[in-house]
């Protein structure tokens, strides 16, 4: 009898919820799902968003020199909040950016890559019923992020306007319009969520667009989490703009930063917020609360990179000043690649990513009528399958309610080596041979 009521009671007990309710709805992840098959399947992979090539040698030999160096309390606890030598260089760069002077102590704070420094701003800014605007498309984790908190999301897409002439369209083709910006403001609303240059689309947000953004937050009072990762891979002479440096916007604004995106080091996992203390200090809480430390030895290798670049700044020999031009021919070759077999490219004025459309490409994947699964996933899944070539469907980067609308488009990565863009576009040729000729 025993072993039969103890698995009776067993049962009852597994019968519960296990997970906490602020999970539900937010368990699909785009990430979990591609990555595998991209591993599974691809031949190249212009996927997720890391670069193929090696970090700079002055950033890998600085973490060497960190781990067999001598100074074993490298390999100890640091800081909680970012390990001394980072915290102070980030401030110094940041003070040269943003023309004021910061408290390494207290204005920046070192994340787990910007991941962790986005789930600090939302869990330590956003309130059960608080609204926060999000601009699509956008980083997928910005919404569960904001759900987890207890927010409300509330979406504001960029609107495309083609070119006229027959000119590829450019990112900077697709705009907010202000009126539609401004009606999603309310006293309800807590923050914006700004990502320029854009993850997926590589817009790069002009001072006029800023400007609006921040008029509104400041007639709102509302908050602003700026997603900058992107901030040095910006293209054909154009600007990153912070929004932290118009009018009325410091106090109001966090920066968000990623060592992996900067250095080309995304496996690092070192990120950073900077902004002023009263939003930084509710930003600690949750860190202490939760991570609570990062690596040490990948901060000071990461400090010692900013070191240099300070040294650098501005300079031919920098890395932020040799990245972007880099990536800008990696661009250029991959948006010929796309011209010339009619997978239209978005031309990006940032970031390492560009949309292209596939409308030329339907008839090789036909539309299967009222699948739940949106059109680009499965042409994606597809592509990966049959052709071993990974890309991102750019639904994923929108909201439940917004997704059909933009079902046309996959997102590639080029930040990477010229022998992985020239091995997609041997696969984009042929791909397109074969259709001719069928
Ligand atoms: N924000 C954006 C817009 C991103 O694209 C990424 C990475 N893909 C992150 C944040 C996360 O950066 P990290 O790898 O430093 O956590």
């Amino acid at each position: 009898k025993a072993p039969n009521s103890l698995s009776f009671s067993l049962q009852a007990k597994m019968s519960r919820p296990v997970q906490a309710r602020r999970l539900e709805g937010i368990d699909k992840n785009i990430w979990v799902e591609f990555v595998k098959l991209a591993a599974t399947y691809s031949k190249v992979n212009l996927g997720q968003g890391f670069p193929d090539f090696p970090a700079p040698g002055f950033l890998t030999e600085a973490f060497t020199r960190a781990l067999g160096g001598g100074n074993h309390m490298l390999h100890q606890y640091t800081r909680a909040f970012g390990h001394p030598p980072l915290v102070k260089v980030l401030a110094q760069f940041f003070e040269k950016l943003l023309g004021r002077d910061l408290d390494p102590m207290t204005n920046v704070m070192v994340t787990v890559g910007a991941y962790q420094a986005l789930f600090c701003c939302f869990q330590a800014l956003v309130d059960e019923g608080d609204e926060v605007i999000i601009i699509e498309p956008f980083f997928d984790c910005y919404e569960p992020m904001v759900k987890m908190a207890g927010g409300t999301p509330v979406f504001v897409p960029l609107r495309p306007n083609p070119p006229k002439d027959g000119k590829l369209m450019s990112s900077a083709d697709w705009q907010l319009d202000p009126a539609e910006l401004a009606s999603k403001f309310s006293e309800r609303t807590k923050a914006i969520v700004l990502n320029s240059p854009n993850n997926p689309l590589g817009k790069v947000f002009s001072r006029g667009e800023l400007g609006l953004i921040a008029e509104l937050c400041v007639k709102h009072d509302v908050l602003c989490i700026s997603d900058e990762v992107y901030e040095w891979l910006v293209y054909d002479g154009k600007q990153h703009i912070r929004i932290a440096s118009l009018q009325g916007m410091w106090d109001r604004t966090v920066i968000v930063g990623s060592a992996g995106k900067t250095f080309s080091a995304t496996g690092w996992k070192v990120g950073w917020v900077v902004g002023p203390n009263r939003l930084l200090q509710h930003l600690r809480t949750v860190h202490q609360n939760s991570v609570y430390h990062c690596a040490t030895i990948a901060q000071e290798a990461v400090a010692q990179g900013f070191q240099r670049e300070l040294m650098l700044y501005g300079k031919p020999e920098s890395y932020f000043v040799q990245l972007p031009k880099e990536l800008q021919q990696k661009r250029d070759w991959l948006v010929q690649s796309l011209d010339g077999v009619g997978m239209k490219p978005i031309v990006p004025e940032g970031t390492y990513f560009l949309v292209a459309d596939i409308s030329q490409f339907k008839s090789d994947v036909p539309d299967v009528p009222n699948s739940d699964e949106p059109y680009d996933y499965r042409f994606a899944k597809w592509m990966v399958k049959n052709k071993g070539l990974a890309a991102i469907p750019l639904s994923a980067f929108y909201s439940e309610g917004h997704k059909n609308n933009y079902t046309n488009f996959i997102r590639f990565c080029f930040a990477k080596e010229e022998a992985t863009l020239k091995a997609a576009n041997d696969i984009l040729q042929k791909w397109k041979q074969e259709k001719t000729s069928s």
